[in-house]
């Protein structure tokens, strides 16, 4: 057994980053940028207004109130036509050039309309021009964006706005779910004696769209070495192959030799948690496979902890396994035996901090307790006095 921190090293050490490949930015959102995305233009483009209002000259209205004659009214998209000299100014909305001349902006709040074409400015704030100044925020041909930078829905506006409808990140992996079991039946069965419904297929399908892949459903496998191995074979042309159920120690519990029998190499076949004892990590050449325990608790603690980040590992994030959060225990808990455990809990702010409340569980297969949680502590063995502060992994990604 392995402790859960070197099984992560062990899977990601093992996990190849994908290929890069051409997509459309909105396509590319939950992926790694491949390459690195330069600015085709100066951003802003223009020197721009902030507001609506009045383009002046800051000397005009450094003391106020003041009257300024309107020489031009500049709308969004329209060049100005005008310069400002001294006593005059411009109507501006926000997003429109500021015409040249001008060095400040007055929004409209601080101004009332006079008579004879004129504008009476009421206030200005001398620290705030109001005024985009073009290139700010970044000059024309600048790199804006780096390889190994996650798209998320803001750098997908970034890309639009530096000229790009398509751009390079690594490839999302195919995934292949298979459930085993004789016990289980479909969703729409009603379950007969010694039955229950397959729940993992589902759940880890969802988990899978929830980390940004698409993955194809094998159906289930019934336990036996025929039946599991066509559908491993079939799974093994996936980059990801996840089994549920038939890897711990029972009679009818095949799939650690089959998957020897396909010739992947097994790095780790039990994990020092719980839930989440018998994982099975392997690899065929750079396809990896996971062999995750059958209880529907453990298999969705198996794939958060080592399947999302071999998932992220082969889209290129540069932090496949993000940092857990820290919170205080709100009650104790005491781990028995010597692996870690896995304790759902719901994590709130409270005060200045997390805090994690255990949610009552009669274990892993209890997905019912498992849905009021929205974390896992992370509890190494021995007592956990309330208020004591402790790692928690979220659920909710
Ligand atoms: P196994 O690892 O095959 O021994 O399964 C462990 C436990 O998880 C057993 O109680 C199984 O009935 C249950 N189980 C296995 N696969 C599934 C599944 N796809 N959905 C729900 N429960 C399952
Ligand atoms: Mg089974």
């Amino acid at each position: 057994m392995i402790r859960h921190d070197d099984a992560l090293a062990i899977v990601l050490e093992h996990t190849p980053t994908l290929e890069a490949v051409d997509v459309d930015i909105v396509e590319a959102e939950g992926a790694v940028l491949a390459e690195d995305v330069a600015s085709d233009v100066d951003l802003p483009p223009f020197d721009k207004s902030a507001m609506d209002g009045y383009a002046v000259r800051a000397a005009d209205v450094a003391s106020t109130p003041v009257e300024l004659d309107v020489i031009e009214e500049i709308r969004a998209g329209v060049a100005p036509t005008k310069r400002i000299e001294a006593g005059t100014c411009a109507k501006i909305m926000t997003g429109a050039p500021v015409p040249a001349g001008a060095d400040a902006v007055v929004m409209v709040e601080n101004t009332e309309p006079a008579s004879g074409g004129r504008v009476r400015i009421v206030r200005a704030d001398p620290a705030h021009a109001d005024i985009c100044a073009r290139g700010e925020d970044v000059a024309r041909g600048a790199t804006v964006l780096e390889a190994g930078h996650p798209v998320r829905r803001q750098e997908v506006g970034l890309l639009a706005s530096v000229g790009r409808r398509r751009v390079r990140v690594h490839r999302r992996p195919s995934v292949a779910v298979l459930a085993t079991g004789d016990e289980l039946v479909d969703i729409e069965e009603t379950p007969g004696p010694g039955q229950i419904r397959d729940a993992n297929s589902w759940s880890l399908l969802a988990s899978c769209r929830r980390a940004g892949v698409t993955a194809d459903h094998l159906g289930v496998a019934r336990d036996t070495e025929a039946d599991l191995r066509a559908k491993i074979a079939e799974g093994l042309r996936r980059d990801v192959l996840l089994v549920s159920g038939g890897v711990s120690m029972g009679d009818w519990d095949l799939v650690p030799g089959i998957f020897r029998e396909a010739g992947v190499t097994t790095h780790f076949e039990t994990v020092a948690m719980k839930p989440g004892k018998p994982t099975v990590f392997a690899t065929r050449g750079r396809r990896v496979i996971f062999g995750l325990p059958g209880n529907p608790v453990s298999t969705l603690v198996a794939f958060r902890l080592f399947v999302w980040p071999a998932v992220r590992k082969m889209m290129g994030h540069p932090l496949p396994s993000p940092p857990p959060l820290a919170a205080m225990l709100v009650s104790p808990l005491r781990v028995g035996g010597r692996r870690t455990r896995f304790a759902p809990v719901t994590l709130r702010w409270e005060d200045a901090g997390y805090v994690a409340e255990p949610v009552p569980t009669h274990g892993s297969a209890d997905l019912v307790a498992f849905c009021r949680a929205n974390a896992l502590a992370v509890l190494e063995p021995g007592a956990h006095e309330a208020g004591s502060r402790v790692p928690a992994v979220t659920l909710d990604l």
